[in-house]
C-alpha cells in the first residue's frame, strides 16, 4: 500500500492539476474541497520536496504563487516565511526527531498574525502540514485571561493577579525580604455614589486609579480589589519607612479635590499596612492583617494610615466571638428595654419615655448599648435588633395608662437597609399604637449617609404622624443645613454640653443658641444629661422645652414605670422643677 501522504499528495496534486498521475476518485471534487477548506494545506514528499499546497496556504504565509511549484525544497519554502516561533510552540510536546507523529507549532508572523501549524510526518518521511491563522483566537484567549486578571472599570490588576503577583514577588525576593501590603479604602465614596449616581462614581474610581498609578513605582503591584477598595504590594524597599512614605503620598494625592462632569467632589482615603514576614508570610494573612489595620485607621478618624499590631488581631477575634453571641442573643431573646422619662418644662410632668436597649447576657449580666450597638451596626444585625426594639416599645407603650410618647433610637444602618418604613408601619399596626405617640430619634449620620433617601423615608413617616427627633445634636458636624434638610419635631441637645456647664463658657452659649434656633425653626428642644438641680435651673432659664437626665430618673425597667411616673407626675417632677406658677398634674400610670 502506498504511504498515505504520498497517496494524498498525488491525489491532491492531480486535483490541483500538477501531474498527470491518476490515483482514482473524483479529482474535481477533491480539488474543490481542498481549495475551499479554511486551513492552509501543504504536502512534502520523503525528500522534503513540495508535492502540493492550496491557495489558503500561500495566503496565510504570504507566499508568492511561484513557490507552489511541485519539487520546491522545504528549506526554500521556509526561507520565504517571515516570523518567529512563539513560546507556546516551544512548550508543545514534540515527537522524536526523525520519527513519525504529529507536531504542533505556533508562529508569530512579522505582520503580527499568529499561525498554528500541525505537521504530520508519515513513516516514509513524507509529511502533511495543516496551517491555520489563529490570530483572532489567540487575541480572544488573551482577552479572557486579561479579564480574569484585571478590573474592567479601571484596567488595574484584580484580586487574582494581586495574589499571583504577590506569590511571585515572595519567591523572587525571598521570605526574609520586607514586603509591604497596603489596603487602601476610600472615605465617603458611597455618599458620592449614592447622591450623584453610579456613572459619576465610576468616573471617580477611574480618576482614583489614575492617581494611584502615579503614586506607586514600577516594581510595586497595584490592584483594585472591588468597590472602593484598592491594594498596593510594595517590595524591594526598606520597611516600614517606604510604606510610611507611600501611605502619606496616597492620603495626600487621593484627598485632593476631584472635578468630574463639572462637579467638585471631595473624598479621603484610609490605609492599613501589614509587613512581611513579621505580619504574615502569605498574601492571605498579610491581607487580613492589613485589613484589620485599615479598620483601625477608619476608627481613628479616617484620612490616615495605620500599621498592623497583634493587638488588632486579638480584638478582632474577640469581636468575632461577640458577633456570634449577638446572633444567639437575637435567637434567645436576651434583649430588653429600659425607659427614661422626658420631662415637659412647662407642664412639669412626664411627656415621653425613651426606650433604651439592654442585653441581658447569661454571664456578663446587663450589657449597656455602648458595648454592642457599634458591632451590631457593622454586622448589620442592628436591622433585626432595631425591629425588635420598635415592636417591643410600641407594644409596651400601649399598656401604659397615660398616653405619653415613646421615643425609639434608630440607627443609620436601619435607613440604609431600607426596611425601616416597613418595620415602623408593622410595629404600629400590630400594637395599635397611634403614630403620634411614637418618636424616632435619629442621629446626624442618617442624614449624612444619604440625605435624599433618608429625608424621603422620614417624610413618609412624618406624614403618617410619627414624630422625628434629631438626637445628640452638637456632637457631629451639626451643620445648620442639616436642620433645614428635614422639619424635625425635636432637637435633643447632647448631654456633653450640660456636663460642661460651669467648666466651659461655650457650653452655655451653645445650649442658648440651639434653643433659640429650635424656637425660630418651630422645633422643640430637649436637653439631655441633666444630673443636678443647678443644671436644671440653668437649662430651664434658657427656655428649653424638655429635659431628660439622672436628676429625674435613670432608665428603669418597665415594671417600675408606674411607680416612677406616679412619683414624678404626682408630686416628684413638679416638686423637683419647683416653679410656683406651674402646678403639677396628678396623672398616674398603672
Ligand atoms: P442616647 O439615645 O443619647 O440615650 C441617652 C443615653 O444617655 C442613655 O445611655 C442614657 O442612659 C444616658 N443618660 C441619660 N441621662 C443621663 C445623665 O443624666 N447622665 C449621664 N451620664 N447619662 C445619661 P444608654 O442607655 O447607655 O444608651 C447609650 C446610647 O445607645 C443611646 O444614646 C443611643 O444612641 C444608643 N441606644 C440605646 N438604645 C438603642 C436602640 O434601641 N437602638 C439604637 N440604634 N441605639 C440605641
Ligand atoms: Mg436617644
Ligand atoms: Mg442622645
Amino acid at each position: 500500500m502506498r504511504p498515505l501522504a504520498m497517496a494524498l499528495g498525488l491525489t491532491l496534486c492531480e486535483a490541483a492539476g500538477c501531474t498527470g498521475v491518476q490515483v482514482g476518485g473524483d479529482t474535481a471534487l477533491v480539488r474543490f474541497v481542498v481549495e475551499q477548506m479554511p486551513l492552509g494545506l501543504c504536502v512534502f514528499d520523503g525528500h522534503d520536496r513540495l508535492l502540493f499546497c492550496n491557495q489558503r496556504y500561500l495566503d496565510i504565509w504570504s507566499l508568492p504563487a511561484t513557490i507552489a511549484v511541485p519539487g520546491t525544497p522545504f528549506a526554500e519554502v521556509m526561507a520565504r516565511t517571515r516570523g518567529t516561533e512563539t513560546p507556546r510552540s516551544r512548550s508543545q510536546p514534540q515527537p522524536e526527531v526523525g520519527s513519525a507523529g504529529t507536531r504542533r507549532r505556533e508562529w508569530l508572523l512579522d505582520d503580527g498574525r499568529t499561525v498554528e501549524v500541525v505537521v504530520s510526518r508519515m513513516p516514509d518521511g513524507s509529511c502533511v502540514a495543516l496551517t491555520e491563522d489563529v490570530t483572532q483566537r489567540r487575541h480572544d484567549e488573551a482577552r479572557v485571561v486579561h479579564l480574569a486578571m484585571h478590573d474592567s472599570l479601571t484596567g488595574l490588576p484584580n484580586r487574582n493577579q494581586l495574589r499571583e503577583g504577590f506569590d511571585e514577588r515572595l519567591i523572587r525576593h525571598g521570605r526574609g525580604e520586607d514586603l509591604a501590603m497596603l489596603c487602601v479604602d476610600l472615605d465617603r465614596f458611597k455618599a458620592v455614589n449614592d447622591s450623584h449616581g453610579h456613572l459619576v462614581g465610576d468616573r471617580l474610581l477611574q480618576e482614583v486609579a489614575q492617581r494611584l498609578r502615579h503614586c506607586v513605582r514600577g516594581t510595586d503591584l497595584l490592584a483594585r480589589l472591588g468597590g472602593d477598595e484598592f491594594a498596593v504590594v510594595q517590595c524591594g524597599a526598606p520597611q516600614p519607612a517606604a510604606a510610611t512614605k507611600l501611605a502619606q503620598r496616597l492620603v495626600a494625592a487621593l484627598g485632593q479635590e476631584y472635578e468630574i462632569d463639572g462637579l467638585v467632589l471631595h473624598i479621603g482615603t484610609s490605609i492599613g499596612i501589614a509587613i512581611a514576614p513579621f505580619d504574615g508570610e502569605d498574601s492571605q494573612t498579610l491581607h487580613r492583617n492589613a485589613d484589620l489595620a485599615l479598620n483601625r485607621a477608619k476608627g481613628d478618624g479616617r484620612a490616615t494610615f495605620r500599621f498592623f499590631e497583634p493587638e488588632f488581631d486579638r480584638s478582632a477575634r474577640a469581636r468575632c466571638g461577640m458577633e456570634a453571641e449577638l446572633r444567639l442573643a437575637i435567637e434567645r431573646e436576651e434583649f430588653e428595654l429600659l425607659y427614661q422619662p422626658q420631662i415637659d418644662m412647662t407642664l412639669n410632668q412626664v411627656s415621653g419615655l425613651e426606650a433604651l436597649l439592654r442585653w441581658r447576657h447569661p454571664v456578663r449580666g446587663l450589657v449597656p448599648p455602648i458595648e454592642f450597638i457599634a458591632l451590631a451596626e457593622e454586622t448589620g444585625l442592628i436591622a433585626e435588633i432595631g425591629r425588635w426594639v420598635l415592636h417591643q416599645a410600641c407594644r409596651e407603650a400601649m399598656r401604659w395608662a397615660s398616653p405619653v410618647r415613646v421615643a425609639v433610637n434608630v440607627s443609620a444602618v436601619q435607613f440604609r437597609k431600607g426596611s425601616l418604613l416597613r418595620d415602623v408601619n408593622a410595629a404600629l399596626l400590630q400594637s395599635g399604637l397611634p403614630p403620634n405617640r411614637l418618636e424616632l430619634e435619629i442621629t446626624e449620620s442618617v442624614m449624612l449617609d444619604d440625605s435624599a433617601q433618608a429625608a424621603a423615608a422620614l417624610r413618609e413617616l412624618h406624614d403618617r404622624g410619627v414624630r422625628i427627633a434629631m438626637d445628640d445634636f452638637g456632637t457631629g458636624y451639626s451643620s445648620l443645613s442639616l436642620l433645614r434638610s428635614f422639619p424635625f419635631d425635636r432637637i435633643k441637645i447632647d448631654r456633653s454640653f450640660v456636663r460642661d456647664l460651669g467648666l466651659r463658657d461655650d457650653a452655655l452659649s451653645i445650649i442658648r443658641a440651639v434653643v433659640g434656633l429650635g424656637r425660630s425653626l418651630g422645633m422643640a428642644t430637649t436637653v439631655e444629661g441633666v444630673e443636678t438641680e443647678g443644671q436644671l435651673q440653668v437649662v430651664r432659664a434658657e427656655g428649653c422645652d424638655e429635659v431628660q437626665g439622672y436628676f429625674f430618673s435613670r432608665p428603669v425597667n418597665v415594671r417600675d414605670l408606674p411607680q416612677l411616673l406616679l412619683a414624678l407626675n404626682g408630686h416628684g417632677a413638679g416638686a423637683m422643677c419647683a416653679t410656683p406658677s406651674t402646678p403639677c398634674s396628678n396623672k398616674s400610670f398603672t
